[in-house]
């Protein structure tokens, strides 16, 4: 998707803080922090959010959920919080797809 700022980031052609990269996902930090350390992992494939997934996706996001650890402790995080926003409503503002990795100092409660 040539004007989605993720694809963008994929594609090399925005600058981002990657931590993590492999065949099918890429994480950077977020470019304005919400907490002390803040990552942004997605799918390489331009996904809008989880309302686009059909079971063909079942192993992406199989692989996207179980490298999440690994991905926090490339910033040395045990314990974290995951988000992902889907659609307007949700609070989403880029529309491909991402999980919000949050951590580093101890974050409240929900
Ligand atoms: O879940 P939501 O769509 O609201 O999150 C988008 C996130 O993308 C925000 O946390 C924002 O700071 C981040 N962002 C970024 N780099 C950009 C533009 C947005 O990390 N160039």
């Amino acid at each position: 998707m040539p004007d989605c700022l993720f694809c963008q980031i994929v594609a090399g052609k925005i600058p981002a803080n990657v931590v993590y990269e492999d065949e099918h996902l890429l994480a950077f930090h977020d470019i304005a922090p919400k907490a002390d350390t803040h990552l942004l992992v997605i799918p390489k494939r331009h996904i809008v959010n989880l309302n686009d997934l059909s079971d063909a996706d079942a192993s992406l996001m199989s692989h996207l959920m179980l490298s999440l650890p690994a991905i926090a402790r490339t910033q040395n995080l045990t314990g974290f919080r995951t988000i992902t926003n889907t659609g307007k409503e949700g609070g989403q503002e880029v529309f491909h797809m991402h999980f919000h990795i949050l951590g580093g100092d101890q974050l409240p409660g929900f």
